[in-house]
């Protein structure tokens, strides 16, 4: 990625100047600033950034400056990412699933926390000694676009016998959860809470930590999220569940920490009727459109920078590829005034957008604008 810095707050004013006809990323700092403080004020534990939602440099190191001083990775070289922005940073190593070359990379990274969900993938760890074993359980709970329970995670039986054999083997046995992206309901996460304490008053064995996972939401279908309601829900269910004693929290938030610092700026190609040929697509910065409901705030400047203002139509959508699967799955409310040449400003494109987004066809955006204010 080309990146750019901008003394302006306005991403309008940049696209009217500039006129790119490529996609842009606008990052915005303060904003992310902003969310980490409301985690770090508002989560009762520690807070770990989830890496894959967006690793790039600019977040890590505004997140570092923020006081984010936990990681939580999944693969080495997103630990290696993380280590440039902070060399001090702790790592979660929290893919259940690793090769042996992988488990040997995490050692010499230092991660203090892995997470296992099967008793082959804890004896390829090898030696426990002075790390976090973070146990994952699954439960089917809904409130989420999609379930993580169907790839990891065990169930409370199966957690119980594992925390066991962490205990046993000298690690440091802790239960960890993720109730999937997106999850807009906090009893997903009370529900895990409880379940998690019933496992480890089963067992005896005193939790070192209990990891509450990603999954918190960000902007969608009209509606900003309910963060204090959930961190809320946590600290009581916590509270609940351990009897006033719960274990040292830990949550992994990807999405609802990067999403509202970034805007993809998108330019119209052609207009033919009802459809709207763009210069990005479901290759590219919106291919989490074919899973879960989109950024639904979405605003378009005219090549001179007036904001449109039309009543709106129902656009059928495509990319740029040769690719007729290159299209969005559902229409696009825009302005009936909408020309070839304006510019589509997406709100909330921090998360996994520009980490998803392929070369494909040669499209795919290549700058990120940083905003200075
Ligand atoms: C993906 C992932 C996260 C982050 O999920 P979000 O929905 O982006 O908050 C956290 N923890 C683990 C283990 C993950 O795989």
């Amino acid at each position: 990625m080309v990146l750019q810095q901008a003394f302006l707050n306005d991403p309008a004013k940049w696209l009217s100047r500039e006129q790119p006809d490529e996609p842009v990323y606008f990052f915005d700092p303060k904003t992310l600033r902003a969310t980490a403080r409301q985690f770090l004020e508002g989560f009762p534990g520690e807070v770990t950034y989830a890496v894959k939602a967006n690793p790039a440099p600019a977040v890590l190191e505004t997140l570092v400056e923020a006081g984010i001083a936990a990681f939580d990775v999944a693969s080495p070289q997103e630990m290696e990412m993380v280590r440039r922005a902070s060399p001090a940073a702790r790592l979660h190593y929290h893919n259940p699933v690793r090769s042996k070359s992988e488990i040997i990379a995490g050692r010499s990274f230092g991660a203090l926390s892995w997470s296992v969900d099967r008793l082959s993938e804890l004896d390829k760890i090898g030696d426990l000694h002075g790390l976090e074993i973070a146990v994952r359980l699954k439960l089917p709970v809904s409130g989420a676009a999609y379930d993580f329970g169907s790839k990891f995670g065990a169930t409370p039986e199966d957690v119980a016998q594992l925390l066991r054999v962490v205990q046993a083997r000298g690690g440091l046995p802790s239960i960890t959860f993720h109730p999937g992206t997106q999850c807009e309901d906090p009893q997903a996460w009370s529900a895990y809470i409880f379940a998690a304490a019933d496992v480890a008053h089963q067992t005896g064995i005193p939790l070192h930590r209990l990891n509450v996972g990603g999954g918190f939401p960000a902007h969608r279908n009209g509606t900003a999220p309910a963060l204090t309601a959930i961190f809320d829900a946590i600290r009581s269910a916590a509270d609940q569940a351990f009897d006033g004693t719960p274990p040292p929290l830990v949550c992994e938030p990807g999405r609802a920490m990067v999403s509202e610092s970034y805007e993809l700026a998108l330019q119209v190609k052609a207009v033919i009727g009802e459809t709207v040929f763009l210069n990005d697509g479901v290759y590219g910065g919106l291919s989490e459109w074919r899973d879960i409901a989109p950024a639904d705030r979405i605003r378009v400047f005219s090549h001179d920078g007036q904001e449109r203002k039309g009543a709106t139509f129902p656009a059928t959508v495509f990319g740029p590829t040769c690719d007729s699967i290159d299209k969005l799955p559902d229409a696009v409310a825009l302005p009936n005034d909408l020309q070839e040449g304006d510019h589509l400003l997406f709100h909330a494109c921090g998360a996994y957008s520009a980490a998803l987004a392929t070369r494909f066809n040669g499209y795919g955006a290549r700058r990120v604008v940083t905003l200075l204010r």
